[in-house]
C-alpha cells in the first residue's frame, strides 16, 4: 500500500499531538497550550509548547518546530514515513508494508528494478557459470548474492533490448545511465552490484570485471536524477532496520567491504562509496546509532578520509571511534586475509578518535626531540579541548604527563588556557553568525509568517508580490500557495507533513514560523512588506542603469538613462 498525502493528513487528524507527546515527555497545561521539557536540546526548564488547537509543537529555546510525525520521527530517530506508519498503526491503519511513493521518480525506480532482476536472472543461467565460479572463489555465498541482489551483465545490447521491449524509451535508459546513446549496454560482461538509495531503491550499478584483465576493474553508473553519489550510504536501508539506538554503526568506504563483512555476520555496516562523508550523511549516522565506528581503508587515502570524517562528525557533536587496518588493506581484503575473528577483535576494540588524532600528530616528528615533543603536546591538547568527555580528558593528560615527563598541572593549565581561548572565539563566531538578512529577505520572511497565520495573506501575496528575491524563500512561498490551492485550506500541521522530506525547506519553515509576529495582522504592515519586496527588481534595474550611465559618453543617451532612473525612483518629471 502506498502512503498518500491524504492518508497522512487523515492519520494526523485521528491522533492528538498532546496525547502523543505526553507519552514521551510530561506535559502541563498552562492556558491554551501545554508545556514540557524539550527533548531536542539540553533543556532545564520547560521550553517546549504544544498547541492543541494548531496541533504543532514549538521549542522557544532551540527553535524545534513540527507536527506529531516530525516529533515522533526526531524522538524515535526514525524517518518521517516510519513515524507515519507507527502512528497510523496505532489508529487502525495497517501500513506495515507501506511503501513510500515519490511520484516523480517511481518510473525510474521501476526501470532499475527491472534491470536489476534481469541481471540477477543472468547469474542463474548457464551463461553465469564463470561468474558464479568467480564469486564462489571470492567466498561470496548464495545467500549474500541474493541479499545484495548481485547479478551479471552479458552481451552488448541485452539489457537495453530487454527494457526497450518493455516500452521504455532509449532516451530514458540513456538518462538513467543504463544504456549508451547508440543503443548498447553500458555494462558488458561484468558482475553487477546494485547501489541503493536510502529507501532501498536500486538507483545505480557498479560493475566489476571477472573473466578478463582488460578495462577498468569497476565501472559505475554516472550521476543521474536519482543517483547522487554523495547522498548514497550503501546498505543504509538494511542496517537501519537492524539497529537500535544504543547500537554501533560501522562506516566503511566501499560496498565490497560491507558485503564482505556481512558474509562473516557483521551486518551493521554502511559504505560512503569512496566519497568524503557529507554533513547530510553525518546527520543520518547520528540518528542511526550512538556509536559510530570509522573503518576505512588502511592506506593513506583511508587515513585522510578518517580525519575528514572525524571533523565532519565533531561539528555535530559526535565523537566517532576508529579502527585502522594494517598493510594498506581495505576491510574486504583484511577479512579475506586474516579471517573473521581477527577482524571482529578489531571492531570490538576500536580506538577513540582522540587517540587516532594524537597518533596522527606523531607523524614526521622525532619524539625524543624537545621541540617536537612540545609541538606534539600542544597539538594534542588542542584536540582534547574539543571533546567533552572529562574522564577521557583527564586520563589522556595523565598519560601524557608520564609519557613525556611533564608535570600534570602544567598540562592541565595549558589545556584550560586553550579551552578558554576557544570559548572566546566561539562567542565571536556566534555573534557573527547572527545572520543579517537583507531588507527584502526580512520582509519576505515576515510576510510568509503571516501567510501561515491567515489565508487572506496568501491571496494578497499572490495578487501583489511580483517576485521573492531569495530562491529558497520564494520556493517556500510557492509551496504554500500551491498547497493552499490544492487543498483549499492551509493547515499548518498538515503542511509540515507535506514538506517534511525536504530538509532545507523544513529548516527555513521552522525559522519563519518562529518569528514573533502579531497574532492579528495589521494591513499597513503587510503593505509595507510587499512594497519592500517589490522594490527589489526596481532596485536592481536602477543599479544596472547607474553602471551604464557611468560608462556612457554620449550626453544625449546619458540624459535618457538618467530620466529612466528618475522615473523608476518615482520622481515625476
Ligand atoms: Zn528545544
Amino acid at each position: 500500500m502506498n502512503i498518500t498525502n491524504e492518508m497522512i493528513n487523515e492519520i494526523r487528524n485521528k491522533v492528538d499531538i498532546v496525547d502523543v507527546i505526553s507519552k514521551y515527555i510530561p506535559l502541563t497545561q498552562k492556558g491554551k497550550n501545554y508545556f514540557g521539557v524539550c527533548p531536542f536540546h539540553d533543556d532545564h526548564s520547560p521550553s517546549m509548547s504544544v498547541s492543541n488547537e494548531k496541533q504543532i509543537f514549538t521549542c522557544f529555546s532551540c527553535g524545534a518546530t513540527g507536527n506529531v510525525f516530525t516529533f515522533v520521527a526526531d524522538y524515535e530517530h526514525i524517518g518521517f514515513y516510519d513515524a507515519v506508519r507507527l502512528l497510523g498503526n496505532q489508529v487502525g491503519y495497517n501500513l506495515g508494508q507501506a511503501k513510500v511513493i515519490k511520484n516523480k521518480n517511481t518510473e525510474s525506480y521501476e526501470i532499475y528494478d527491472k534491470a536489476c532482476k534481469f541481471y540477477q536472472n543472468n547469474l542463474n543461467t548457464a551463461l553465469g557459470k564463470n561468474a558464479n565460479d568467480y564469486l564462489e572463489q571470492r567466498h561470496i555465498d548464495k545467500e549474500t548474492i541474493k541479499k545484495f541482489k548481485i547479478g551479471l551483465s552479458l552481451s552488448k545490447t541485452s539489457v537495453t533490448d530487454f527494457l526497450l521491449n518493455k516500452d521504455i524509451s532509449l532516451k530514458k535508459l540513456v538518462d538513467l545511465g543504463i544504456s549508451n546513446e547508440n543503443g548498447t549496454d553500458l555494462f558488458i560482461n561484468r558482475i553487477m552490484f546494485p547501489l541503493y538509495d536510502l529507501e532501498g531503491n536500486v538507483v545505480a550499478f557498479s560493475g566489476r570485471i571477472y573473466n578478463t584483465k582488460d578495462g577498468s576493474k569497476y565501472i559505475n553508473t554516472k550521476e543521474t536524477s536519482i543517483f547522487k553519489k554523495g547522498n548514497i550510504l550503501y546498505n543504509y536501508h538494511n542496517a537501519k532496520e537492524l539497529l537500535k539506538k544504543n547500537d554501533s554503526i560501522i562506516v566503511m568506504e566501499g560496498f565490497m567491504d560491507v558485503i564482505r563483512a556481512s558474509t562473516i555476520g557483521i551486518k551493521n555496516c554502511i559504505a560512503t562509496m569512496g566519497t568524503a562523508l557529507t554533513k547530510q550523511n553525518a546527520n543520518l549516522l547520528k540518528k542511526m546509532a550512538d556509536n559510530i565506528i570509522l573503518c576505512f581503508d588502511g592506506d593513506k587515502a583511508g587515513e585522510e578520509a578518517t580525519l575528514s570524517a572525524i571533523t565532519i562528525l565533531k561539528e555535530i557533536d559526535v565523537n566517532p571511534k576508529v579502527v585502522r587496518l594494517e598493510e594498506n588493506l581495505d576491510p574486504d581484503e583484511y577479512i579475506l586475509k586474516y579471517g573473521k575473528d581477527k577482524f571482529k577483535a578489531k571492531i570490538d576494540n576500536p580506538e577513540s578518535s582522540i587517540e587516532f588524532l594524537m597518533e596522527q600528530h606523531k607523524n614526521k616528528k622525532n619524539l625524543t626531540d624537545i621541540e617536537d615533543i612540545t609541538k606534539y603536546i600542544n597539538e594534542s591538547l588542542n584536540d582534547l579541548s574539543q571533546i567533552d568527555d572529562l574522564v577521557l580528558i583527564d586520563l589522556t593528560l595523565k598519560k601524557m604527563s608520564t609519557e613525556y615527563k611533564v608535570e600534570y598541572d602544567i598540562l592541565k593549565n595549558k589545556y584550560q588556557e586553550i579551552k578558554n581561548n576557544q570559548k572566546q572565539k566561539q562567542v565571536v563566531v556566534s555573534a557573527k553568525k547572527k545572520e543579517k538578512y537583507s531588507q527584502q529577505e526580512l520582509a519576505s520572511r515576515y510576510l510568509i509568517n503571516y501567510m501561515l497565520k491567515d489565508e487572506k495573506i496568501i491571496n494578497e501575496v499572490e495578487k501583489k508580490v511580483t517576485f521573492f528575491p531569495n530562491t529558497n524563500t520564494r520556493n517556500l512561498a510557492n509551496e504554500i500557495i500551491y498547497y493552499y490551492h490544492k487543498y483549499g485550506i492551509l493547515n499548518v500541521a498538515d503542511f509540515i507533513s507535506y514538506i517534511a522530506n525536504n530538509e532545507e525547506e523544513l529548516k527555513l519553515f521552522n525559522e519563519i514560523i518562529n518569528i514573533k509576529t502579531l497574532s492579528e495582522y495589521n494591513p499597513e504592515e503587510i503593505e509595507d512588506y510587499i512594497k519592500v519586496i517589490n522594490s527589489y527588481p526596481v532596485k536592481r534595474k536602477i543599479n544596472e542603469l547607474k553602471d551604464k550611465l557611468k560608462e556612457e559618453k554620449n550626453p544625449l543617451i546619458q540624459a535618457n538613462i538618467l530620466n529612466e532612473i528618475l522615473s523608476l525612483k518615482g520622481v515625476k518629471q
